[in-house]
Parts: structure tokens; C-alpha cells; sequence
């Protein structure tokens, strides 16, 4: 049976997957450093933009727990017309939006009337990408520290290493291309001339 290893082109997969063909760049000379850190049950630390936490030995991330509540529990009425939130797009709006459909289309025609909706669809767009390299992060940083032995493929897919992979390292590695990418959008968000 071939064996097969972690190795740099692997580690370029998931720098590609996380910033898209347009902005990979390869060739990023990376440290060992011999730093470990070791949580158990209950303990609670920040890395990245995130807060985790053990629970029942699975690693996982407060800031996504809390995220999935505030989604699941929609209020009956929207917040800003006081209108019954039932309508088709209401729960994909407020999601976006924290509004209902129809609040979301009155600000928006106003925007254009001011001149200012592309400025505002920029920086949503921008949010949005800001927000799949935070799933994408904590996608990440849980496979590889859920398992001793398994790796995200390209297509979502975790694959088996029978050589195990430097979690440390790899978890180095994916927050490195994660706050490049952050930066970039950051950078896109603020470029004023470009508004
Ligand atoms: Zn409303």
C-alpha cells in the first residue's frame, strides 16, 4: 500500500481553496516552531477571530454555536417595520439584512435616489467574503484538529493520511493564507478610490 504523506502542495491546496485561483501565491517560507498547546475539557481560548472551547472531547468553536442560534431564531416581526416576517424572502433578508423583504427593498431604492447603492453592494459583497473565509477558517482548523489523521480535500472531501499530519504546522499554514485573504478583502472594503 503507497503511503501517502502531507506535503507542501498540500498545504498549497488549501492556501488555493481559501484565497481562489486569482490571489494564490506560492512559495511563502514558513518556521517550525516547536510551540505546542495543549487545551483540555472546558477550557476556553481564542484563536483566530474565534473563541473555542472542549466540550465532550470534540474541539469546536463558541462564536459558530452562537451564530447558528441567532439564525435559527428569526423573530416573529421584523425589527424595523414591526411587519409579521412570512413572506418567501423574509427569512433570506433578514438573515443578510436583519430586516424584512419589503425594509430591504425601501432601503435600497433610497440608496440609489442618494447615489450610494453600488458603495453599499460593494461593502455587502465584501462582508459576504469576509464571511466565507470565516467558515472556511473554522472548516479548516476543525478537520485538521479533529483528527490526528485526516486532511480537507479541494472538493470538501476529507481525506485519510496514514502518516498523520503536523497539526500545529498545518493549523500555522491555513491562518496564515486565512488573514492574507482577510487583508485583501479588508483592503478592497477600504479603497476609497475604487468606491
Ligand atoms: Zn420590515
Amino acid at each position: 500500500m503507497l503511503k501517502k504523506e502531507f506535503k507542501k502542495k498540500d498545504v498549497n491546496r488549501a492556501r488555493n481553496l481559501l484565497m481562489g485561483n486569482s490571489n494564490a501565491s506560492t512559495g511563502i517560507q514558513i518556521g517550525y516552531g516547536k510551540k505546542t498547546e495543549d487545551y483540555k475539557e472546558g477550557d476556553v481560548w481564542t484563536e483566530g477571530r474565534k473563541t473555542w472551547t472542549i466540550k465532550k472531547g470534540i474541539k469546536q468553536t463558541i462564536s459558530k454555536l452562537d451564530k447558528i442560534k441567532k439564525e435559527v431564531f428569526m423573530p416573529l416581526c421584523c425589527p424595523k417595520c414591526g411587519t409579521v416576517m412570512k413572506k418567501r424572502l423574509d427569512k433570506p433578508n433578514y438573515k443578510l439584512h436583519k430586516k424584512c423583504f419589503d425594509c430591504v427593498i425601501e432601503f435600497e431604492h433610497k440608496l440609489k435616489i442618494k447615489g450610494e447603492y453600488d458603495a453599499y453592494i460593494k461593502k455587502l459583497k465584501a462582508k459576504n467574503s469576509l464571511d466565507i473565509v470565516d467558515e472556511m477558517e473554522s472548516y479548516l482548523l476543525d478537520a485538521i484538529n479533529t483528527s490526528n489523521s485526516g486532511f480537507v480535500s479541494e472538493d470538501g472531501v476529507i481525506e485519510k493520511w496514514v502518516g498523520g499530519i503536523d497539526k500545529v504546522e498545518l493549523t500555522k499554514q491555513v491562518k496564515e493564507a486565512v488573514n492574507t485573504r482577510r487583508t485583501h478583502i479588508e483592503k478592497t472594503l477600504n479603497d476609497k478610490e475604487g468606491a
